[in-house]
């Protein structure tokens, strides 16, 4: 499904949400989260206004840090239902464990894919021996309701494709970008793609007019259409985009997540989507009760206890507050 009628502004974007076919530029400020006792990340989704861009439902931003004589990223095994996470790394590597017998380590562009569908356990930390610097990003993407159950599964790709033009090199994460496609598994039309700028670039990346779309800055000094971003700020592009213009006025790194906008509202609470409470909780319980999840082996530490569930009720969501 396409829109051809540039014009129009009560028309609707994709098959699946309604959403203004309107670009628009609306930058998304990020709420600093602590991690653990020394980690702090750029929360960018969900944000105030906005939960989802696309499936992607889920953004952290983190580093770049001086890990040299720290411990660096330790996630004890925690649970995940109903969506993907995507590890993605400009610097240093992660070590992933899961409970289907997964040991990979992630290093900067490549994908780590790993698809909770029902239900799925794993752990992330930095090798004893890393790299100085941990830079990356945490992304999730929520599956639909067709997808949401299946198996769950993990894939490593590296040497993922890219699309070069003078000064941009872009990397297809998940979906495709000028005919070049990644071999990760999605489960909606959704686009990643990583975007490494040089100094003095000025370029023009071709967009889907049905997807919605955002640019994240991880480093340097980045103009997206004609607006600045800064490093650990998102600027969301809205639909109905032919094309999107950037310039770069230092090395710069960049992530565009896109997608059809996604249509089913969602209850989204620690590390699960589902669609009621009721699920949230049996989840919840299923983990206490070390169920479902499986078992994550070789992480030398606890597991993560479960929070306390809220004490207002958790309802289905949109994609925008
Ligand atoms: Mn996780």
């Amino acid at each position: 499904m396409s829109n051809l009628d540039r014009q129009a502004t009560l028309s609707v974007c994709g098959g699946r949400g309604f959403v203004v076919a309107e670009p628009v530029r609306e930058l998304l400020t990020p709420r600093h989260v602590r991690l653990g006792e020394s980690t702090e990340v750029r929360r960018l989704l969900p944000n105030l206004g906005r939960r989802m861009i696309g499936a992607w439902a889920f953004v952290d931003h983190y580093g770049p840090d001086d890990i040299a004589d720290e411990p660096g990223m330790q996630v004890p095994p925690h649970p995940h239902m109903g969506l993907q996470t995507v590890s993605w790394l400009h610097e240093g590597e992660v070590l992933h464990r899961d409970s289907l017998g997964s040991l990979r380590t992630v290093h900067p562009r490549e994908l780590g894919l790993m698809t909770s569908g029902r239900a799925i356990s794993h752990s992330e930390e930095s090798p004893k021996s890393h790299a100085r610097f941990l830079h990356g990003a945490q992304l999730w993407v929520a599956l639909p309701e067709a997808h949401r159950h299946v198996e769950p599964d993990f894939q490593h790709h590296a040497g993922l494709p890219t699309v070069t033009a003078p000064g941009l090199t872009a990397t297809v994460i998940l979906g495709e970008l000028d005919g070049a496609a990644s071999p990760g598994t999605t489960y909606t039309p959704i686009v990643g793609i990583d975007l490494a700028l040089a100094t003095g670039t000025e370029t023009r990346l071709p967009l889907d007019p049905d997807f919605e779309y955002a640019v994240l800055s991880m480093s340097g000094e980045a103009h997206v259409d004609g607006v600045p971003v800064l490093p650990g700020s998102m600027l969301y592009l809205g639909c109905g985009r032919g094309e999107l213009p950037l310039r770069a006025d230092s090395d710069a790194g960049l992530m565009l997540l896109g997608g059809e906008p996604f249509a089913e509202e969602i209850v989204m609470w620690w590390n699960f989507i589902g669609r009621t409470e009721e699920e949230i909780v049996q989840a919840r319980d299923d983990w206490e009760k070390s169920s479902r999840f499986g078992e994550v082996h070789g992480y030398h530490g606890a597991r993560l206890p479960a929070p306390q569930l809220p004490t207002t009720p958790l309802k289905p969501r949109g994609r925008v507050r």
